[in-house]
């Protein structure tokens, strides 16, 4: 690998579009991170630019969540709210990161998922395979948030390590939003089907003005990250 040169920035971006979503129209800007060699991207709402307490959620790729509609994690769910509550409140950033599997990547992941199988959890799976408890890392999300300009954030996440390392990132963090979506497989099968079947969104109706209006400092966690 080519050491990155130490005055540019280690994420560069490539190349942006309009697209539209389910979910609303984004911006979507594609990066390139020269140190992991992925493109991570920033899905943008509105205008983001100079502003101040923008939501921002830093989310990390999950195949089989995401795309395989996995039942064994809540990544797809904790994703298409971020996009509804970006979208929402008029502006906001989704960084999507390329950590698949809490960032040891697809193949640990599914061998860590065989050992779950045999009854070990997600911590000791990983430890079974020499594997951190959690790699994922986000100096790309760190680049791409001073790229876009924005000013200040407000963290759209579950995780108090994830807000410690942007703030060590030097990402000016002046709060949190909690991700609303329920973590237990009964519940997330029947409000998936409701979405599907009926149009519902995963956030209640009673949950959304709560995350857009309590203070960041005084709102609750709701689900396990
Ligand atoms: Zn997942």
């Amino acid at each position: 690998m080519t050491p990155p040169d130490s005055a540019a920035p280690r994420t560069a971006f490539f190349s942006e579009s309009l697209l539209p979503t389910r979910h609303g129209e984004f911006r979507v800007r594609v990066y390139r991170d020269q140190l992991s060699g992925t493109e991570p991207s920033a899905i943008v709402a509105g205008d983001v630019r100079g502003q101040d307490g923008v939501p921002v959620r830093v989310h990390s790729e999950c195949f089989t969540g995401e795309v395989l509609g996995s039942l064994k994690c809540d990544c797809r769910e904790q994703l298409e709210f971020a996009l509804e509550l970006v979208q929402r409140h008029g502006r906001g950033v989704v960084i999507y990161l390329r950590q698949e599997g809490r960032g040891i990547g697809l193949g640990n992941k599914i061998a860590a998922y065989a050992l779950q199988e045999e009854g070990l959890d997600t911590v000791d799976a990983n430890r079974a395979l020499g594997l951190p408890d959690d790699g994922r890392e986000y100096g790309a999300a760190a680049d791409i948030l001073r790229d876009l300009g924005v000013r200040s954030v407000r963290v759209l996440t579950n995780n108090p390590a994830k807000l410690e390392q942007l703030r060590a990132l030097e990402v000016p963090v002046v709060g949190r939003m909690p991700v609303l979506v329920p973590s237990s497989p009964h519940s997330r099968g029947y409000l998936q089907a409701k979405r599907r079947r009926m149009g519902h969104m995963i956030a209640e109706s009673g949950d959304e003005p709560a995350v857009l209006g309590v203070p960041v400092a005084t709102a609750t966690v709701a689900a396990a990250e």
